[in-house]
């Protein structure tokens, strides 16, 4: 990864510390780890993404709303919403290949 990039900034910046996991409409919909937006950051940081993420299993992945409501609360300013926008983009690119 790039450093200085949304991905790596939003993977650096996160603690895990679940702060934000109560202000995300997916995890209040799923109460799946995958759905919340520390989840989301860990399937970024495990080098999960980016990748032809188009396929089944990655459901998370595609399902954040980029509302922002975790960015709001989240202590260290983690932009969940602008990484995955910036995931999305490498993955569509990634699959037109
Ligand atoms: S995104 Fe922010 S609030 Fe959520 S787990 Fe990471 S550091 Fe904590
Ligand atoms: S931007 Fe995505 S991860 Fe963050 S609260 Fe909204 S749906 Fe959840």
């Amino acid at each position: 990864m790039v450093t200085g990039d949304p991905i790596s900034a939003a993977v650096a910046a996160c603690s895990q510390c679940g702060l934000c996991l109560a202000d995300c409409p997916t995890y209040a919909a799923t109460g799946l780890e995958r759905d919340s937006p520390r989840g989301r950051i860990q399937t970024l940081a495990l080098g999960v993404a980016p990748r032809d993420m188009t396929g089944p299993g990655f459901d998370g992945f595609w399902g954040c709303l980029a509302c922002s409501a975790c960015h709001e609360v989240c202590p260290t300013g983690v932009d969940v919403a602008g990484a995955y926008g910036a995931a999305r983009q490498l993955s569509l690119l990634d699959e037109r290949k």
